[in-house]
């Protein structure tokens, strides 16, 4: 159920979107229409996208919704990141595993509330919206109140989610642990239950990270990955050295940190490994064999110092690449923050990423990364009607005197990245936001004083 009902009509704008990797196939993947139409049926869905001259008849009745002088590119996704770690961004901390257990681990303990997880899935949903990200595929809690609230906040919006109970049975305080089987039973409940329930709901088996399961435990996942094929799976890997040393203390048979995951069936095309800045060469083509995904979180490296993610090297080997914010370890929800990052990120491997590549990552690539691109990442005909309108900023002079210089879509797409636009939020199309009047504080020019 969908709390707001689409109308048919027409969208006027310069549509812009990518129908594959730009890094491997080139400018062709991008298209570019400057006076372009895309008719949006009563299903929320596209059902006809192209110039606006060529708009066939049958659609030419139908109400025009105008937005010249913006451009319309496919809403943001988001592949990796934790609702209920939205309370504690840019908390002070030190590393990695002692951030999980000052803040994160005593935060996710409270989400057995019921009353207090819908309140945080409501915020979370509509910053996300706020931000221009229409689907995401996001981190729980054990609680399976968490999800059902998390799964209704984003089905109330139109958003696409991807989302299990997570499960963790050890290394963690005693009211965030479930067990190997109440993480069997309870997932499998959860598909069972929320599957049928919300349209553009996916299950993702999610064992937390391999220091907080059990081998017990992650054979349960496994299980439930392979009796459900349609769910994907979700996990960290690879993110700081000494959460790298904890894994091959509890694991000491296991050749590498992928082993682990890969000796419970929990590596193949539908797997999402979170960070993987440390992932080793014969991780790389064990990953690219089974058709795994990483998701880049740069925000999130940069603040724990976890290290640099190579995009070029995970290329090389053949790994599909997503991204994502990892809030709360990452520091920001806009995915305009987490494009720039990335750029900043690569240039320590002296790689420069294009605008074209870090968008093509947070709309299409992570729908594949997620298996949702048959419903979304693109404006093609036939996929969910999510998009954002996007406007430059105003009343800042300096992104004036940034965008007055701008010649090109790719030009205006990368400054976009460090001058984040006004954004217009649309899922399964209904518009969910509108772009603030006043985005940054007006800045007054100071008087010239007589002397
Ligand atoms: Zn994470």
């Amino acid at each position: 159920m969908n709390a707001a009902a689409s109308s048919s009509f027409v969208l006027k704008a310069h549509l812009l979107w990518w129908d594959d990797d730009p890094y491997f196939h080139g400018h062709a993947t991008q298209h570019s229409v400057p006076k372009g139409a895309m008719a949006i049926g009563e299903d929320g869905r596209i059902a006809w996208v192209g110039e606006a001259d060529a708009l066939p008849e049958a659609f030419g009745a139908w109400p025009s919704v105008d937005r010249h002088d913006t451009l319309v590119l496919p809403g943001f996704i988001d592949a990796h990141l934790h609702f209920p770690q939205s309370g504690i961004i840019g908390a002070y901390g030190t590393d990695l595993l002692d951030w999980l257990d000052t803040y994160t681990f005593p935060e996710e303990s409270r989400f057995g509330d019921r009353v207090h997880a819908a309140s945080i899935a409501a915020t979370f949903a509509d910053a996300l919206l706020y931000y221009g990200v229409t689907s995401a595929c996001v981190f729980s809690t054990i609680h399976p109140a968490a999800l059902e609230e998390l799964a209704a906040a984003f089905d109330a919006r139109g958003m696409g989610l991807v989302s299990g109970k997570t499960a963790m049975d050890r290394n963690a305080i005693p009211t965030l642990q479930d067990s190997a089987q109440s993480a069997y039973d309870e997932s499998k409940a959860l598909i069972e239950a929320l599957e049928p329930r919300y349209e553009r709901f996916d299950y993702a088996v999610t064992p937390r990270f391999a220091i907080t399961s059990t081998e017990a435990q992650l054979e349960v996942c496994g299980a439930l990955h392979a009796e459900f094929p349609q769910t994907r799976m979700q996990t960290h890997i690879n993110e700081s050295a000494r959460e790298i040393q904890t894994v091959a203390q509890l694991f000491p048979n296991d050749a590498s940190y992928l082993d682990v995951y890969d000796r419970f069936g929990l590596v193949t095309d539908r797997a999402l490994f979170a960070h993987g800045i440390h992932t080793t060469p014969a991780e790389m083509t064990r990953m690219a064999q089974a058709g795994a995904s990483v998701v880049h979180c740069p925000t999130s490296n940069t603040f724990l110092g976890s290290g640099l993610f190579n995009p070029g090297a995970n290329r090389e080997a053949g790994v599909n690449i997503g991204i994502g914010c990892d809030i709360g370890g990452g520091t920001h929800f806009s995915p305009f923050v987490t494009m720039q990052e990335a750029y900043k990120v690569a240039r320590f491997h002296d790689q420069s990423l294009r605008a074209a590549e870090t968008y093509y990552w947070h709309t299409l690539g992570n729908a594949r990364v997620m298996k949702t691109h048959t419903d979304t990442g693109s404006l093609s005909a036939g996929k969910w009607a999510d998009f954002v309108v996007l406007r430059d900023p105003i009343n800042d002079p300096i992104a004036a005197l940034r965008l007055e210089r701008v010649e090109t879509d790719e030009q205006r797409l990368f400054a976009y990245q460090f001058f984040a636009p006004r954004v217009e939020t649309w899922t399964r199309g209904v518009q969910r936001t509108t772009p603030p009047a006043h985005r940054r504080p007006h800045l007054k020019t100071t008087p010239a004083r007589r002397t």
